[in-house]
């Protein structure tokens, strides 16, 4: 009977417009509708991509296209570097060891940023790499590792390509792939884009697509000169998720009416601020340090003397405030609080006043009231702005 409060780094919930959007009636993605729907719709995504690319789209997991990046770029033996901040950098290590590639593993703690410095020292000592890997937005801790510096410092130390994962932010973070010189930069439909899983999609510079062109590859499916060769017809190689790409051109609509990319970016922005000071204010952890803290997933410390897994279920279960918890060695002690896609500064209210309620449960020791009030001046800091 009670709505179910999603507020997970993905699945997020999916707004209304973009759910009637999805009821459409099934068309061919052999027709001119199709095309029609495709070159609109892609044109209008690459604002949230800062690109002039093309925007290619496959019908799967943000997984699928991380591999694909990965497999038409290197060859088995060929060396890249992979930065890994966490659990989602360590999957595309692991993308990258089952081809084969000579994996150079630049890694920080969890809860740590990658920074300009770090990777430059990494790379001194190193030659002839092919691709440099990393995550924009560490999902597992919540991290946004500064992505326009380290692909400054990829650029300025190697030939290498930036292949980048944004699958947890595109769509609420900055992204500036053309200007930056990100080289591949993927993201999937379940996170920042407000839609279900199953679509994904990415965008592949100049430099990227004449290594392609000259890369043997051992893929079909996830062949992007295909992905690339179908788009310029306005078309995918094989079926596409045509009701989640009418439900992206919903998307594209909502961003709109928000008064353009910048203002969904300074959204995400002012949300990220209020969970932060909410939790300071309540004096619980959090596990970033605020210059590197995600615009979209802010992980939190369980409050003392509770387990934070505990709390998740109790949360849940009262309240239908549904939280994620930790990964690997982070489970049991954080839970994961989203606040993506279609979250706004209202949810957050609403989230911190029930957290609120479950730390009263646990007879935790705090001013009843501190942590919304918190998050309301910074909320109505904004609103004067
Ligand atoms: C969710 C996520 C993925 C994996 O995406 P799937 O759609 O589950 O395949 C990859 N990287 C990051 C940073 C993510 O948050």
């Amino acid at each position: 009977m009670y709505p179910n409060i999603l507020r997970h780094p993905g699945p997020t919930p999916i707004p209304k417009k973009v759910q009637l959007a999805m009821n459409h009636d099934m068309i061919s993605h052999r027709t001119e509708e199709f095309v029609r729907l495709y070159q609109e719709t892609t044109n209008r995504v690459k604002t949230v991509f800062g690109t002039a690319q093309e925007i290619l789209l496959l019908p799967s997991g943000g997984t699928a296209a991380l591999e694909a990046a990965a497999v038409n770029t290197v060859s088995p033996g060929e060396e890249v570097v992979v930065i890994t901040v966490g659990a989602f950098g360590n999957y595309f290590v692991s993308i990258c060891e089952k081809y084969g590639f000579n994996v150079h593993k630049l890694e920080k703690n969890w809860g740590e940023a990658c920074t300009e410095e770090d990777l430059s020292e990494f790379l001194k000592p190193l030659s002839n790499i092919k691709a440099v890997f990393a995550t924009y937005n560490e999902t597992s801790t919540g991290i946004l590792n500064p992505i326009e510096k380290l692909a400054k410092v990829v650029r300025t130390h190697t030939d290498a390509l930036f292949i980048v994962d944004g699958v947890s932010c595109l769509g609420g973070a900055p992204a500036e792939m053309d200007q930056w010189g990100i080289d591949i930069l993927v993201t999937g439909s379940q996170k920042a884009m407000m839609l279900p899983p199953g679509l994904a999609l990415l965008s592949v510079s100049d430099r990227a697509w004449n290594v392609i062109e000259k890369t043997t590859k051992p893929a079909y499916y996830l062949d992007l000169l295909s992905y690339r060769e179908w788009a310029s017809k306005g078309m995918t190689p094989n079926t596409p998720a045509i009701s989640l790409i009418f439900g992206l051109s919903a998307v594209c609509d909502l961003i709109d009416e928000e008064g353009g990319f910048s203002q969904t970016i300074a959204r995400h922005e002012l949300m990220k601020n209020m969970v932060r000071a909410s939790m300071k204010a309540l004096s619980i952890g959090l596990l970033t340090a605020d210059e590197y803290a995600s615009p979209t997933i802010t992980a939190v410390y369980a409050p003392d003397g509770v387990e934070a897994s505990t709390f998740i279920g109790h949360l849940k279960e009262k309240y239908h405030l549904d939280f994620a918890g930790g990964l690997g060695h982070l489970q049991g002690k954080i839970f994961r609080f989203g606040h993506m896609g279609y979250c706004f500064p209202s949810d957050i209210l609403q989230a911190v006043s029930l957290i609120e309620a479950g730390l009263q449960d646990f007879s935790y020791s705090f001013k009843p009231g501190a942590g919304i009030a918190a998050a309301q001046n910074v909320f109505l800091a904004a609103q004067r702005k």
